[in-house]
């Protein structure tokens, strides 16, 4: 009966639709008044809401709007996207509570420190909850809908609403992702039609590569809440911190045949981590939502999918802060009006929904605000309990050869209100050193425990072997960090307010020669720099001493006579690259060293890189992304993009080095005897994940693949997913041993590694090779995360690395991905050895 009400709303409203008769009372409770003197988004916009997709410039404009005109709303920009979009922050609350308002703010945030917390009189405090829609910039009806929220709350009147204002602080972020949702309205006003039309195939519902999912650099800005490496996040995690709110609602959309989801998710696969107590206040939320919809006919599900494991997911990164994360999924019309399994799903309709939802979301904070405010409290002095059972007190990290990484670590625990101090004496733990000039010490008794934890855990054990997203994250691995435990505070010094970035120098001018170690995260951009200036640098192939200081393996030395200019020039010059890199540079005044002396044939000569990264069809644009963003922000390196429907006429002699990401090789078949030349002159091509199963199939590089097929036996009919789930490596971390001496490994000072890796993609070792591999998987390779017992036996000793000579060329391959997500710092260096030192592998 349910079923058939709803099919008649969205026919008899798709009627209504096509004469472009939408009006706001389709989106808006009836039963009350709305003030005259706030203006509707139609009047600001031009159109009424679901017409088109609201541009992010308009979205902008109404927000201000409102803003201007309504004493219940307060509104900040927070920040800029890569595209230079704001990032707006919109305080909605009674004009009461914005009088009082930083008050209310320090007041709340005491809820979230034991120490703070027991005076507090919760019946009396407003509840905080943080709405913001439509972080993957193609789920547009949030975003929409958003326009919407935001009017009612301004011009709605009477008792609820004053009540709710009254009673709630809604922080209201009416676009996660200012960049994808222009791309994607864009895209889907560019191909409509007057006529609607409901086919599928139309070009308006299929949006061309990369698609407004992400941000600027393609990135899934819903898996960077926990490691905050991106503009956008960082805005937004701020504003959390600065809040700790409540409740925060992530506003989604899911396949066209869908219907309406909303958390809890599936509770098997909740984290460890997450009180259980938290699932059970989000079932409790879950009933406004259900009570809701079921009033306009909407049908919905809960506990069926997605799930609260990963922190860097919106809706589960407040399950670790004391709050309850909601995600709302819809199903997604990817453009104005489509045909489904449900009937004719219009823009309107799902606007409807996410409006729906948000509202009620306000209902149960409000109905539910003083058993919320008791949660956050009890989470915190839980937390706060469970902190001095724990014999780990603190943690130190720290790489003494490795400032920038080091700062970029530290940076980032701040941003997630981590508190860490200076340590006061040397100590030794987990068989490292830690110096009290280059590392940290992170005190476990802060009121963030928790997140700490969830940050720097090794987790191998799960009571589910599926996960909607990675099943790791273990951060100190990611970027390859010395870290250990401590059982006591002894050694901890004054506390750091904000962590600053290495400052780089030259230790003095030298009319012979300079030198600097590739140690440093930011070693390849100061080589790139100095190669771009046009000067002459080689690299140590062999370790050696001078002056009573050890040069590791990959050296990088630039002689100060026969450059292109003076050796009071390259002074200067280098001066200046080490100012901006943060990268120290010793001066050599002989070249007689202990070991290999500087004019050894054992320093290669190195030349300046031009690089191009293969994008569009066939690639995943993530992976793609990542490299993109890895070169154009952190190194400063240009790179072509260059995109495989051009490929196969493309000038590639134009570049010394081409990546491939992860790659659906059927993109790439008409292009291969193009890039079979780029190697065989003498170009490097690198290759990723399943993009080494087209460069073996097409002869580019020998590789002997690993099969593992599990046996499958008395599965049942509706297991069978699950049984094919969960031998996916959806996101794991590894351990492999290196060969120092291998180029591909300069820069890195343990014989271990981390890797993450997220494919089934097994090389085996070459056995007619004398050599040792440079990279391969340990006996027992698993650090954390999940993978399937059959998979970690076929991973064993396999090898994610390999090399081989192409013509005069070179074709290097990566079955994992060095770049994951922005914060993997620790692989990111092998790419760039690949890049640099290709040639001499
Ligand atoms: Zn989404």
């Amino acid at each position: 009966m349910k079923k058939t009400l709803s099919l008649l709303a969205f026919i008899s409203f798709s009627i209504l639709f096509a004469q472009q008769k939408i009006n706001l009372n389709y989106y808006l409770p009836q039963d009350i008044t709305y003030n005259s003197n706030i203006p509707t988004p139609e009047s600001v916009l031009g159109f009424q809401v679901g017409k088109w997709h609201t541009s992010h410039d308009k979205l902008v404009q109404y927000m201000y709007a409102l803003a201007d005109a309504s004493d219940r709303i307060t509104i900040e920009n927070r920040g800029k996207t890569y595209e230079d979009r704001p990032l707006l922050l919109l305080t909605i609350t009674s004009p009461k509570n914005h009088q009082n308002i930083e008050s209310i703010r320090t007041e709340h945030l005491k809820l979230s420190d034991a120490t703070l917390s027991s005076s507090l009189t919760i019946d009396t405090m407003p509840l905080v909850i943080y709405q913001g829609f439509s972080i993957h910039g193609n789920e547009a009806s949030g975003a929409n809908a958003g326009l919407l929220v935001a009017y009612y709350l301004a011009a709605a009147e009477g008792d609820y609403i004053n009540e709710l204002l009254d009673t709630t602080i809604i922080l209201f972020d009416p676009s996660y992702n200012p960049d994808g949702l222009n791309r994607f309205a864009s895209w889907v006003n560019t191909h409509k039609n007057q006529n609607l039309t409901t086919n599928n195939a139309d070009r308006e519902y299929n949006e061309a590569w990369p698609r407004g999912r992400t941000n600027h650099y393609w990135f899934d800005m819903n898996r960077d809440w926990l490691v905050s490496q991106l503009p956008e996040s960082q805005a937004r995690i701020k504003s959390f911190h600065q809040w700790k709110p409540n409740i925060l609602t992530d506003h989604h959309e899911m396949g066209t045949n869908s219907t309406f989801f909303f958390q809890p998710g599936i509770p098997s696969r909740t984290h460890p981590l997450t009180p259980k107590l938290n699932q059970e206040l989000t079932g409790k939320i879950g009933k406004f939502h259900a009570k809701a919809l079921d009033k306009i006919g909407s049908l919905y599900y809960t506990e069926e999918s997605f799930d609260d494991f990963y922190y860097g997911k919106g809706s589960t990164f407040p399950d670790i802060n004391g709050g309850i994360g909601i995600l709302f999924e819809q199903a997604s019309t990817r453009g104005h009006t489509q045909q489904s399994d449900n009937g004719i799903l219009t823009f309107p309709f799902a606007i409807r929904n996410q409006f729906t939802a948000a509202l009620s979301t306000q209902k149960a904070g409000k109905n539910m605000r003083t058993e919320l405010l008791t949660y956050q409290r009890n989470f915190y002095k839980n937390a706060q309990r469970e902190v001095s059972k724990d014999r780990k007190q603190a943690i130190i990290f720290g790489d003494a050869a490795d400032r920038t990484k080091t700062y970029q670590f530290a940076a980032m625990l701040k941003r997630q209100n981590i508190t860490f101090n200076k340590l006061k004496t040397t100590v030794k733990t987990n068989g490292n050193s830690f110096s009290p000039d280059h590392s940290y010490i992170i005190p476990a008794n802060q009121p963030n425990y928790r997140m700490l934890k969830a940050m720097f855990e090794k987790r191998t054990t799960f009571k589910d072997s599926l996960f909607y997203d990675v099943s790791a994250w273990t951060l100190p691995l990611a970027f390859d960090m010395n870290y250990g435990y401590v059982a006591n505070t002894t050694a901890v010094g004054d506390a750091i307010t904000s962590p600053t970035p290495p400052e780089g120098k030259v230790a003095s001018q030298s009319n012979y020669a300079y030198l600097f170690e590739w140690d440093d995260y930011n070693s390849p951009n100061t080589l790139y720099k100095i190669l771009n200036s046009r000067l002459r640098a080689k690299v140590a192939m062999k370790p050696f001493s001078l002056n009573g200081k050890n040069y590791d393996y990959g050296t990088i030395m630039v002689p100060a006579q026969n450059q292109k200019i003076a050796a009071d020039k390259v002074y200067e010059l280098l001066t200046k690259v080490a100012k901006k890199t943060g990268v120290n540079i010793d001066a050599a005044n002989t070249g007689l060293t202990k070991g290999i002396d500087l004019g050894s044939s054992n320093f290669r000569i190195l030349k300046k890189p031009t690089i191009a990264v293969l994008v569009g069809d066939g690639i995943t644009s993530y992976d793609a992304g990542e490299i993109w963003h890895l070169l154009d922000t952190r190194y400063d390196i240009p790179v072509t993009k260059l995109d495989t429907r051009n490929l196969s006429s493309a000038n590639l002699s134009k570049y010394s080095v081409i990546i491939i990401p992860n790659a659906n090789g059927s993109a790439l078949n008409k292009a291969k005897e193009n890039l079979k030349t780029f190697a065989e002159n003498g170009g490097t091509l690198i290759g990723y994940r399943n993009s080494l199963k087209w460069l073996n199939t097409n002869k580019f590089i020998k590789l002997n693949f690993k099969k593992q097929k599990p046996k499958t036996k008395n599965i049942p009919f509706d297991q069978r997913q699950d049984f094919r789930g969960a031998q996916v490596i959806g996101g794991a971390i590894f351990e492999a041993t290196i060969d120092r001496s291998h180029p591909i490994n300069f820069g890195y000072n343990n014989t271990k590694i981390a890797l993450f890796r997220n494919t089934t993609v097994f090389v085996k070792t070459d056995s007619v090779t004398n050599y040792k591999a440079p990279i391969q998987y340990t006996k027992n390779p698993l650090l954390s995360g999940y993978i399937s017992k059959e998979n970690l036996k076929a991973m064993s000793g396999t090898i994610p690395f390999k090399t081989a000579k192409l013509g005069k060329g070179k074709v290097i391959v990566f079955t994992d991905n060095t770049n994951f997500r922005a914060f993997w710092y620790g692989t990111n260096k092998l790419m760039m050895n690949a890049i640099f030192f290709g040639k001499m592998m």
